[in-house]
Order: structure tokens, then C-alpha cells, then sequence
């Protein structure tokens, strides 16, 4: 069953460099038949992760943290639509924190959720000062600044009595820190799609986990969002963060299905097919004596790998295999 659209909206939001302006402008009906249509992905791929994780049950308190960019926006958008249609009961509270950067519209988000009728509550706390004067001139603030705003919002979650914080970060996130992790840090993780944060206290869930950016943006526009950017303070996203998310978009300009491919690959783990010895134990391996189903072939490159290979390179040929 579709849900009823949402309310109308606040102020558009100017479309971004690059973006051509939204179809409505052409046929009205076109487009809203678009939105209702991407809205309906977004409330798919959002639905599944809750289940998939089961990140939302009976009776939670969602805190959504609503930094007023596209992904936040989207989440607390699909959030509420989600809550009157699911099931399971839970409630939905927007979180915004101004850190009182120079030049916050303070007044945007507090008037936009009021007209929405959502609950929110508005925290004040200048973390923007503390990081000025901790970070040299020149340096990257976002790490601390997070850091800083991570504690804030915890602290506020106990408050309202949060059961869950809901954050905005999407499929692009993810693989991004996948592989900043596997560059940079040498390990092989990345943001789960729940965890419990690290001060014990709070079950975080990142409902977008299978939502991809370009989504994202494309709802932030069709539904004209009120957006705050999020470089009020002077500060650029960390270079490699930015190459990373640049690789990435490159893969999937010219490599149709690469990055399915790599988002599967996090959700599919064979611990006894890579080298930690605390996700599998090696000295316990033996031989059963007998074949198992799907097993190692051990010499041979995997047929499956091969095949899929092939097909990526020369796709609509069959492969033929000799037994
Ligand atoms: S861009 Fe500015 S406000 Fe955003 S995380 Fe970085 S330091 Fe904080």
C-alpha cells in the first residue's frame, strides 16, 4: 500500500553543480510520478535494512540526528513514512545540534519541522570554538568536530530516553570507509549497519546502509529540502575521503556492477578464506575424508570467480566448460 505524500515543503534547495534542474519544472506529473517512484525505492531499501539488522523493534525511541544535509534529510523523511505504515510501533525524534558555527541558519530546521508537526528538539552547544581552538589553522576539524558532536548527542539520546540513534550515513559511506580502512588502516571493516556505541550505552543503526547517494540527492531535490551545508566552518572533507568517493564514482561510470558487486562482498564473508586466525580457527582444520558441498577446489582458480569475470568483460557470452 502507498502512503499518503508528505506535507508540503520548505524552501527548495538550489540544485547542485552538475545536477540538471528537477523534472517538475518540465511536466508536473512526470515528475511527482518520478519522486513517488523513488520514494517507494528508498522506503524498499530502507525497510529492508531495518529487518535485514533488525535495527528498529516494538516500542523504540528513534533519535534521528538531523545535521540538516541531503542524507539526514532523506532518513528522517523515509523514517516517518516507514512509521505510519509499519507493523511495529516506534517513535521518531529529530535531534539537531547547533555547534554554532558563524553563520548557522538557526532558525531553518526548528521552522521546518514544526511544519512538518515532527518532534524535535534543538541542541545548543558551541563545539565550533572548542575545535577552532584545538585544530592549527589549516588543519582537518571534521574528525574532532565529529568527535565532539558524537559525545553531545549520546548525552542527549539518554535525555529524551532514545532507544536507538538513527545516523544518515548511505551504501557510498559505507564502501567509502571500507576502503579507507583497507588503504590507510589495514583492516578490513568499515560503519556497521548497527553497533553499540562506544560508550556502552546507545544501539546506533544507519537505516540508509543499502540506499545509494545519488538517490539521495535526487530526493533532497524532488522534495526541496531545506539543506545547511555542512562546511559553514571553513573545514574540507579529508582528502583521501574525497579520492576514495571519487575512485568509486569512477568504478561505476565504467565498470556496470562493480560496486554491487563490492557492497555484496561486505554482507558476504568467508572467514576461512582470509587470514585472521581470531575469525577462524586454522589449527583445527583437518581432513574429513569425505567431499563437501560447495568445498575448496584448493589448486584451481574458482569457476564461479572466472565465470563472473568473463561475463563482465564480454557480457551476453556464454562460457562452455569442459567437466
Ligand atoms: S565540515 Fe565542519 S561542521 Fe562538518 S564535520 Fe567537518 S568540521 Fe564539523
Amino acid at each position: 500500500m502507498e502512503l499518503p505524500s508528505p506535507a508540503p515543503l520548505a524552501a527548495p534547495v538550489a540544485p547542485a553543480a552538475g545536477q540538471t534542474l528537477p523534472s517538475r519544472a518540465r511536466d508536473p506529473r512526470k515528475a511527482e510520478f518520478e519522486t513517488n517512484k523513488l520514494r517507494k525505492r528508498l522506503r524498499r531499501l530502507v525497510g529492508q535494512a531495518i529487518a535485514d539488522y533488525a535495527m528498529i523493534e516494538p516500542g523504540d525511541r528513534v533519535m534521528v540526528c538531523l545535521s540538516g544535509g541531503k542524507d539526514s534529510h532523506g532518513l528522517l523523511d523515509i523514517l516517518l513514512t516507514l512509521k505510519d505504515a509499519a507493523p511495529v510501533r516506534f517513535d521518531v525524534i529529530a535531534v539537531n545540534l547547533d555547534q554554532k558555527q558563524p553563520g548557522f541558519p538557526a532558525d531553518v530546521l526548528p521552522r521546518y519541522l514544526a511544519e512538518r508537526a515532527v518532534p524535535f528538539r534543538i541542541v545548543e552547544q558551541d563545539t565550533y570554538s572548542v575545535v577552532k581552538r584545538v585544530i592549527p589553522e589549516g588543519g582537518t576539524m571534521c574528525s574532532l568536530c565529529s568527535r565532539l558532536r558524537r559525545g553531545v548527542l549520546y548525552r542527549v539520546a539518554g535525555e529524551i530516553g532514545a532507544t536507538k540513534i538513527a545516523l544518515g550515513h548511505h551504501r557510498d559511506d559505507l564502501m567509502a570507509t571500507f576502503f579507507l580502512n583497507l588503504f590507510f588502516g589495514g583492516k578490513l571493516k568499515t560503519m556497521p549497519p548497527k553497533l553499540v556505541s562506544d560508550d556502552g550505552r546507545n544501539v546506533v543503526i544507519r537505516p540508509l546502509a543499502y540506499v545509494r547517494e545519488r538517490d539521495l540527492a535526487r530526493y533532497a531535490e524532488a522534495m526541496a529540502f531545506p539543506i545547511i551545508p555542512c562546511t559553514l566552518c571553513g573545514s574540507q572533507e579529508h582528502l583521501q575521503r574525497k579520492q576514495v568517493a571519487a575512485m568509486l564514482r569512477d568504478w561505476e561510470k565504467r565498470h556496470t556492477g562493480r560496486l554491487d558487486s563490492i557492497f555484496s562482498a561486505l554482507a558476504t564473508v568467508t572467514p576461512s578464506h582470509l587470514l585472521d586466525r581470531r575469525l577462524f580457527d586454522f589449527r583445527a582444520v583437518r581432513a574429513s575424508g569425505s567431499a563437501a558441498p560447495g568445498g575448496d577446489t584448493a589448486f584451481d582458480v574458482d569457476p564461479a570467480l572466472e565465470e563472473a569475470i568473463e561475463r563482465a568483460a564480454a557480457p551476453g557470452i556464454s562460457i562452455a566448460r569442459s567437466g
